[in-house]
């Protein structure tokens, strides 16, 4: 069985037992002595490595025991740029806890691409930008981004409002509509939230400012909206 490691907890003296995805489901399951670093398992306690593994078939035990483990891709392989592994952090937190448990492994694909991505060296921020925008649409949360929310108009865009849930073109502003973004970060979100594959906009003028900007609306987005606070991604913002 392919799994993605979310997190590990240490069971009895030297048992750990690991909480991961499958394309399935939720999946707990123990690794006998994989506490000891000369363990043959050891390998498993880094959240998102990827494994296939195998589990005694024998019902001695109260959780699935592995009887063999092979690694498929460890996040911590290449790891030496401060932006990737805040990164890894930041998509091991994000899978943990935007989806309730028995959606979690919805997140498997999109997982196993954005680390894909952030191996292959596709810029962070965007990879974890669209991995936020994925989730986000996995948990039901529905943002409009074709269209002016109030009227329907795709021209003379000026202003996103996350409270309302969309775009607001320039007849249906009010006085309270809040136009803190700029163009560059009003064509991202919508980019985020449509690209398919893992890459980089083309948008004329946008930096790496524009991009934390939009990660700090979709920090506050979930904080508002599924109840949950992203504190890795202060690391992100606020890196140079
Ligand atoms: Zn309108």
């Amino acid at each position: 069985m392919k799994v993605i490691i979310l997190s590990k907890s240490s069971y009895k003296e030297k048992d750990c037992i690991y909480s991961a995805i499958s394309q399935e489901g939720y999946v707990s399951f123990m690794a006998k002595g994989a506490q000891d670093p000369k363990s043959k398992f050891v390998w498993l306690n880094n959240p998102l490595t990827i494994a296939d593994v195998e589990f005694l078939s024998d019902g001695r035990y109260k959780h699935k025991v592995v009887n063999n483990a092979t690694l498929i891709s460890s996040p911590m392989v290449g790891a030496t740029d401060y932006g990737y592994l805040i990164s890894i952090g930041v998509i091991t937190e994000i899978t943990r806890n935007i989806l309730a448990d028995e959606e979690k492994h919805l997140a498997f694909n999109e997982c196993e691409a954005a680390l894909n991505a952030l191996r292959a060296g596709k810029d962070h921020l965007m990879v974890i930008l669209i991995y936020l925008a994925k989730l986000i649409k996995l948990s039901g949360a529905e943002l409009e981004v074709d269209h002016c929310i109030h009227c329907g108009a795709r021209e003379n865009i000026i202003a996103f409002s996350f409270e309302d849930g969309g775009y607001i073109c320039e007849n249906c502003q009010s006085e309270d509509t809040v136009k803190d973004l700029n163009a560059a970060q009003l064509r991202l979100i919508r980019f985020i939230f449509k690209v398919k594959e893992y890459g980089s906009p083309n948008i004329e003028k946008l930096t790496d400012d524009d991009k934390k900007k939009i990660l700090t609306k979709l920090k506050e987005f979930v904080d508002d909206i599924v109840g949950v606070r992203l504190n890795s991604l202060d690391a992100l913002i606020n890196a140079k």
